[in-house]
């Protein structure tokens, strides 16, 4: 599949770079600003830039700007366009999408860290996938943050009551290292409740494996509630690049 988003354009033009520019900016000041509402330091919270359907040349951009984390959801595009934005050296590439077992292998391969790591047969798909390649990927356990977690399965995320069970999964696979917890708010829930949530499996974690510090937790529309909860990294993904263009 050629996706016309990620082929294209080579180096982004001047005028998206200050689009780029400013909006980064932005959301760094949001941050900060989130941060010490929260009574945090600024420098506790990384953003991740979510650049999925964007072009190689944003991240490219992005990176140029000081952006350190990227983001991306779908195991083919993401793979594609970190060898097309291959000048932007130094980026940690996150994979923040729901995985398929049998798509892991490419994720493996071309992700640094994995975000979205919710079951057992997905950390032993990944491991051997890791092995394959001799790389290491760091791991973070996605949490269901759902009223009911298993009616809300198909959204990604475990329930809270199998946490722990994955993140031993993870901290005993070779290849995987783990660093901590990711949840997504629910659409039209209560984001406090489910940052609340979040917190509250960063700790059970944090309690068998203290390096796990990571906490990844809000999105444009949510992260001030992540941050007041605690969360480490923000993904945000339109209030850096804006409203993402629909392809395919
Ligand atoms: C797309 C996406 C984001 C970014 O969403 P925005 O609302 O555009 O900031 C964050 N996290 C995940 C898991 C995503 O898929």
């Amino acid at each position: 599949m050629v996706d016309p988003a990620v082929t294209s354009v080579q180096v982004a033009s001047q005028e998206r770079r200050a689009q780029l520019a400013d909006r980064l900016a932005d959301a760094r000041a949001r941050v900060d600003e989130a941060a010490r509402a929260a009574g945090r330091e600024p420098a506790e919270v990384e953003i991740v830039a979510v650049t999925k359907r964007w072009p190689a040349s944003d991240v490219v951009a992005l990176a140029d700007l000081g952006v350190r984390h990227v983001g991306e959801n779908r195991p083919q595009e993401g793979a594609a366009k970190r060898e097309e934005a291959a000048a932007a050296a130094g980026l940690v590439w996150h994979f923040i999408g729901q995985l398929q077992t049998n798509k892991a292998k490419i994720v493996a391969a071309a992700a640094d860290q994995v975000d979205t790591i919710d079951r057992l047969a997905l950390v032993a798909a990944l491991e051997r996938g890791a092995a394959a390649r001799d790389r290491r990927l760091g791991a973070l356990v996605q949490v269901s943050l759902a009223d009911d977690p298993e009616a809300e399965r198909h959204r990604g995320g475990c329930p809270p009551a199998e946490l722990l069970a994955v993140a031993e999964a993870i901290a005993a696979a070779e290849h995987l290292e783990l660093r901590g917890v990711m949840g997504m708010a629910p659409l039209g829930g209560d984001p406090q409740r489910a940052f609340a949530i979040l917190a509250e499996a960063a700790a059970a974690v944090q309690r068998e494996y203290p390096a796990a510090r990571q906490i990844s937790g809000g999105m444009s529309g949510d992260f001030g509630f992540a941050i007041a909860a605690g969360a480490t990294h923000v993904r945000l993904g339109t209030l850096i690049l804006g409203e993402r263009p629909v392809v395919g």
